[in-house]
């Protein structure tokens, strides 16, 4: 059965199609549907922004319909910037802004209270309304200084002490333990125990 990869970023696209691959799914991605215009995320959690997505195009679109939310959450602040992630320093700031913003409200902070995750939501919703979910974490730090030259976001300045480099510096091995890749595993294995 189709099911609508709900997401209009190409490289998450690529990326959950690499991750869903040896579960044959047949995924088909908002660039090649009719266009619509993407509801608006106004829930509270990252549960609730990846419901209203997918619940909306598996309505739009009459499909089950898989979509995900994911941030970063800082223990010192809280657990924000949490579903404020890609908003957290203004809606027109770059990566280096954000990240130079977080650096900022850590500053001085010691390496023990600087414990952080990287959350992503998965759900699956079908027409008749029936629901799946699915979440993958990565736990880390902030680092006190940008370093690695790949990924996104708050790859520079997310640090895995186990691997001593940040989660930019990791290159393809961050597809292999990310809480995206968590995610989408245990959300590929659930829809092939359910015959998708
Ligand atoms: P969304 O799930 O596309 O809404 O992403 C939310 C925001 O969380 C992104 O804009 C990034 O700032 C951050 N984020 C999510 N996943 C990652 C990641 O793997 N690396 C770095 N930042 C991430």
């Amino acid at each position: 059965m189709e099911i609508v990869l709900a997401t209009g970023n190409p490289g998450k696209v690529r990326e959950i199609e690499e991750i869903l691959k040896p579960y044959g799914l047949d995924l088909v991605s908002l660039a090649h549907l009719p266009q619509v215009d993407s509801p608006s995320e106004t829930g509270k959690t990252f549960e609730e922004n990846a419901r209203i997505k997918a619940d909306f195009y598996a309505h739009h679109f009459q499909k089950p319909a898989l979509a995900d939310d994911s941030g970063l959450e800082v223990e010192y602040l809280g657990g924000g910037p949490g579903i404020y992630s890609s908003r957290f320093a203004g809606p027109e700031a770059t990566d280096e802004e954000r990240n130079k913003k977080l650096l900022t409200l850590l500053k001085g902070v010691p390496f023990s209270q600087r414990r952080a995750a990287f959350i992503c939501v998965a759900i699956l919703v079908t027409p008749e309304g029936e629901e799946l979910k699915t979440e993958g974490r990565l736990e880390g730090y902030i680092a006190t200084r940008p370093a690695g030259d790949q990924g996104f976001g708050y790859d520079p300045v997310f640090f895995l002490p186990e691997y001593d480099k940040t989660t930019a510096g990791l290159g393809k091995q961050k597809n292999k333990i990310s809480h995206r890749y968590r995610a989408f595993k245990a959300m590929g294995e659930l829809l092939s125990r359910q015959g998708y």
